[in-house]
């Protein structure tokens, strides 16, 4: 256990950071964060800062030194980074964890090697593939999705015909998979944890909403049918086992009309639809995940009322003051400057008592 007075390294900026790093604030626990930007939403609230780039192997090295554990906010840490970081101090989650998460073809295989259901896949990386990947799935419609690098609905593109299928993975230029099209009934996700003593604690399985391929809204729990959360439990904790894992991950699911479950993505990082727990648990995700990084004891991840969290994205933040009037709403901003179209600069979580939510 990393005693108070200990420094956590984050990788990454952004507002996960942020978060992370006050909740290790009451720890008694520092955060030194390492991001390209000269200000970042985490910096601004972290005892140190590094400016550095995830290729500058001397301002990595000088970071690794300085801290005691090392954990990232975002999936696509460089491997050769990860790997020197790695063989200077503890990284958690493991370098396992990005290997398999950063690439959707791998990433894939992994969840089926469990024996754990996903959308029909098939590798495409030349339009001449796409066009026999298309045919092989023997879907009406399909989802190419760039390997690497893809986030909140970028690097996507529905495609109806082995024609435009081909055209998409033209136009990225770059390896891609073929997706068929799912028919769920709700996209849910878990956050779950696991500790450096390889305990598990996972929250409730919770409903997500997206618009434009990005995360709108998440309402906890889910409501699913019966038999449906446990299998969601199962599968995030058969994931965490397989990964090894330590710390926080966030595991995207399609909940099928009929009742199953596939798997979706996998974000081994704190996630945005964890960020209910802040207010509605007895213990947060970001709290969670720093307790994993410093080797202390997981929590447990008791939910005490219902919550509907919704990200303020753009302008939306503007609506700050009538929702600092909500009586039942936490309003957590992010700092960020400039509030441009897609941006999350904030949520807010409504807290309702248990199974009052409407
Ligand atoms: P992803 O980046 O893989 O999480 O995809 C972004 C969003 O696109 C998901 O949250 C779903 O709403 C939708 N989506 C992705 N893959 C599929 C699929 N195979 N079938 C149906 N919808 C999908």
């Amino acid at each position: 256990m990393l005693p108070p007075g200990s420094t956590i390294g984050i990788l990454g900026g952004g507002q996960l950071g942020r978060m992370m790093a006050l909740a290790a604030a009451p720890l008694g626990l520092r955060v030194h964060v390492y991001a390209p930007e000269d200000e970042s939403p985490a910096a601004e609230v972290a005892a140190r800062h590094t400016r550095g780039g995830y290729d500058d192997r001397p301002a990595l090295a000088a970071f690794a030194a300085s801290v005691d554990a090392i954990t990232y906010e975002f999936e696509n840490v460089p491997a050769a980074c990860a790997a020197l970081l790695a063989g200077l101090k503890p990284v958690r989650p493991g370098p396992k964890a990005l290997e398999v998460a950063q690439d959707r073809l791998t990433e894939k295989d992994f969840v089926r090697a469990l024996g754990i259901g996903t959308a029909p896949y098939a590798a495409a990386a030349t339009a001449e593939e796409a066009r026999a990947a298309f045919a092989a799935l023997g879907a009406k419609a399909a989802i190419v999705k760039t390997r690497r690098l893809g986030y909140d609905g970028k690097g996507q593109a529905r495609v109806a015909s082995a024609e435009e299928a081909a055209a998409a993975v033209a136009a990225f230029a770059a390896p891609c998979i073929l997706e068929g099209l799912v028919a769920f009934r709700q996209e849910i996700s878990v956050v779950a944890a696991r500790g450096a003593d390889g305990r598990i604690e996972a929250y409730d399985p919770v409903e997500n909403r997206h618009r434009e391929g990005i995360l709108r809204e998440t309402l906890a729990p889910a409501r699913l049918g019966a038999g449906a959360g446990a299998e969601a439990w199962r599968i995030a904790g058969a994931i965490l086992e397989a990964l090894d894992y330590v710390g926080v991950i966030g595991v995207e699911m399609f909940a099928l009309p009929g009742g199953g479950l596939l798997v979706n993505e996998l974000a081994p990082r704190v996630h945005n639809s964890g960020h209910w727990t802040m207010d509605a648990c007895a213990v947060s995700q970001f709290e969670q995940h720093v307790r994993a990084v410093a080797g202390w004891p997981l929590k447990p991840a008791l939910r005490f009322a219902d919550c509907a969290m919704e990200n303020l994205i753009g302008d939306e933040v503007e609506r700050w003051p009538a929702i600092a009037a909500e009586p039942n709403a936490a309003l957590h901003l992010y700092g960020k400057g400039e509030a441009r179209p897609g941006r999350k600069m904030g949520h807010v979580n409504r807290l309702f008592p248990m199974g009052g939510r409407p």
